[in-house]
């Protein structure tokens, strides 16, 4: 098959975690693919047909990575876990800004016929996320808005953005806000890493009756979403008629202490966990997957055990 005859997609951000797995997928949907980001992928060769190294924040960059594309799947975005997102407010709302307007209006003017955006669970409001025993959240309650951090509002204003480039341009958007996407292949170390790298990492590094160190009490709740289960989702929303956000996420909650006794448990280690004070996020968060169910015809499948055993055996390989 050439080029011409098949749909070519954009994926920005494919040097990132997610970015990356969707360009397998992709590929062996049997798309041609374009892969964009400042870097290349940190642990393995990208698949893509192409990648080019792009600063997105950049318009001409913007117009380049969306020349000839029929589809956009756009992951770019400068984040990382807790510790990064709530330090990093001006950084993150001006670099993310740029690179969400710049791709919705280059691709608006290059005529890509459908464009994707990543969203995040940190748009809901941090009043309705008080408790551990949080009631799962639907996507209505986004509104009255009061996001976390500048990450959530820089979220909550390119979903709008989306929204109305359908409207006032037809350009056909679709938009997914995630809850913690983990699994292989994703940052583990650095700073960036998100809580079940982190201790995935802190766990596969320690010996039997060591201690280790968590943020907060560790009773604080969420939910966590396979990476394959990620990927599935957005290209079952991208191929729908559903224009509006959408949480791909799991719904079954758990403490951060009992995902370290989970991990430990995989990892058939007996460690210590020392509580010490750090950014912890909203104290619970939980995904309602009933409009997922409903439109999608689908919602996560892969357990927390069956993630996290893949995931905790590729950190433990590579720490080895
Ligand atoms: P990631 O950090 O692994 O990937 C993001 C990629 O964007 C990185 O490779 C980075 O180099 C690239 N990037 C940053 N600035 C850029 C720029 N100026 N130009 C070009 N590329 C640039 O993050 P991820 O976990 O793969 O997240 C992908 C998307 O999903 C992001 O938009 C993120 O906000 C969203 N999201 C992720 C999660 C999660 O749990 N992983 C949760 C909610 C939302």
């Amino acid at each position: 098959m050439t080029k011409n005859s098949m749909k070519t997609v954009l994926v920005t951000g494919a040097g990132g975690f997610i970015g990356n797995h969707m360009v397998q997928f992709l590929k062996k949907k049997g798309y041609w693919v374009r892969g964009v980001d400042l870097n290349e992928p940190e642990y393995q060769k990208s698949i893509a047909d192409e990648f080019e190294i792009l600063d997105l924040r950049r318009w001409g960059n913007c117009l380049q990575a969306t020349r000839n594309i029929d589809q956009v799947y756009h992951f770019a975005a400068d984040m990382g876990g807790m510790g990064f997102i709530s330090s990093h407010d001006a950084q993150i709302l001006h670099n993310n800004n740029l690179i969400d307007t710049h791709m919705l209006e280059a691709s608006r003017l290059n005529k890509v016929k459908r464009f994707f955006y990543s969203s995040s669970a940190c748009v809901y409001p941090e009043f309705k996320q008080t408790n551990e025993n949080v009631i799962a959240l639907k996507e209505s309650d986004a509104y009255p808005a009061d996001p976390q951090d500048g990450y959530g509002w820089q979220k909550l204003t390119t979903e709008k953005l989306c929204e109305y480039y359908y409207k006032d341009y037809g350009l056909e958007t679709r938009v997914a806000r995630f809850h913690n996407i983990y699994g292989t292949y994703g940052t583990y170390e650095g700073g960036r890493e998100k809580v079940p790298a982190a201790m995935c990492r802190k766990i596969a590094q320690a010996k039997n009756n060591e201690v280790i160190k968590m943020w907060g009490d560790g009773k604080q709740t969420r939910s966590f979403c396979y990476i394959d289960d990620c990927v599935m989702g957005v290209y079952k929303l991208m191929n729908s008629r559903i224009r509006i956000p959408i949480n791909i996420g799991r719904d079954d909650l758990i403490s951060i202490n009992d995902l370290a006794k989970l991990i430990m448990k995989i990892a058939d280690k007996k460690l210590l966990i020392e509580h010490i004070s750090g950014p912890e996020g909203v104290r619970g968060r939980n995904s309602d997957n009933t409009l997922c169910k409903k439109s999608l015809k689908w919602e996560p499948e892969i357990t927390m055990r069956e993630g996290l055993l893949k995931t905790y055996k590729w950190i433990n390989q590579r720490i080895k």
